[in-house]
């Protein structure tokens, strides 16, 4: 079986096991459009939601508009409590996120993950686009797991894809990506928290860069294997 047939095979083991229960928090990356093709083009029965933290680059916008175009898909959009963002603001300011790790951290909290949670409630299973080649600490992750943070079931359907099987599948599918992958952004988040890489640099060296902390990780706590800054 060729790795897109079980890609689809392991999204329709999950639907059919989660049915009505089960979503896709994509945030339009390129493993993320080839995940919403397949979900279209399979018709399978998975909720698909994104996070607008508010501070979204135009691209995501673009290709947010340009999947919802093309597939047809009901794409739920969940935005941070007003509330939450203007106490954080008023306390720390707009940019608090430069300030410290930990302010960068509370941001995420309150625009990422209090989102995330409000839109897993009643799910019982969530897709992801994790691949193992993005990380060392992914290598022992496998295709359906125990979300521990979230206390529910996690499927990986493209675990085994390399970068090149997904560029191949956006270009031979036609699929819509956020335009910023062509100048140099492989990992795409905020926009005030992402920048392009150099030729070498690990993909991951755009996110949060000005944290030089050893311990510093490239991950805002959506998924549960931190990515090291090298
Ligand atoms: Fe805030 Fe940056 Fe995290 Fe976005 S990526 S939620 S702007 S700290």
């Amino acid at each position: 079986m060729d790795k897109v047939s079980e890609s689809v095979s392991l999204l329709q083991q999950a639907t059919s096991e989660f049915s009505e229960s089960i979503v896709f928090a994509c945030s339009f990356g390129a493993e993320d459009v080839v995940l919403l093709d397949l979900i279209a083009r399979h018709h399978l029965q998975i909720r698909i939601v994104t996070l607008d933290t508010g501070r979204l680059p135009q691209e995501t916008y673009d290709v947010m508009d340009a999947c919802r175009a093309q597939f047809g898909l009901d794409i739920q959009v969940y935005f941070p409590q007003a509330d939450d963002v203007e106490v954080m603001v008023r306390k720390d300011g707009v940019n608090l996120f430069y300030d410290s790790i930990e302010k960068r951290k509370a941001c995420c909290h309150v625009r990422k993950i209090l989102p995330l949670k409000r839109a897993l409630v009643g799910a019982k299973a969530w897709v992801t686009g994790l691949r193992k080649e993005q990380a060392d600490s992914r290598a022992d992750m496998k295709a359906i797991e125990d979300d521990k943070a979230f206390g529910i079931k996690k499927f990986n359907p493209l675990l085994a894809w390399t970068e090149k099987d997904i560029w191949t599948y956006i270009n031979e599918n036609d699929v819509p990506y956020n335009k910023l992958h062509n100048q140099f952004y492989p990992s795409i988040g905020c926009a005030p928290c992402t920048r392009a890489i150099s030729v070498g640099e690990d993909p991951r060296a755009g996110r949060w860069w000005w944290e030089q902390q050893e311990d510093a990780v490239a991950e805002c706590g959506l998924h549960a294997s931190p990515i090291a800054k090298k």
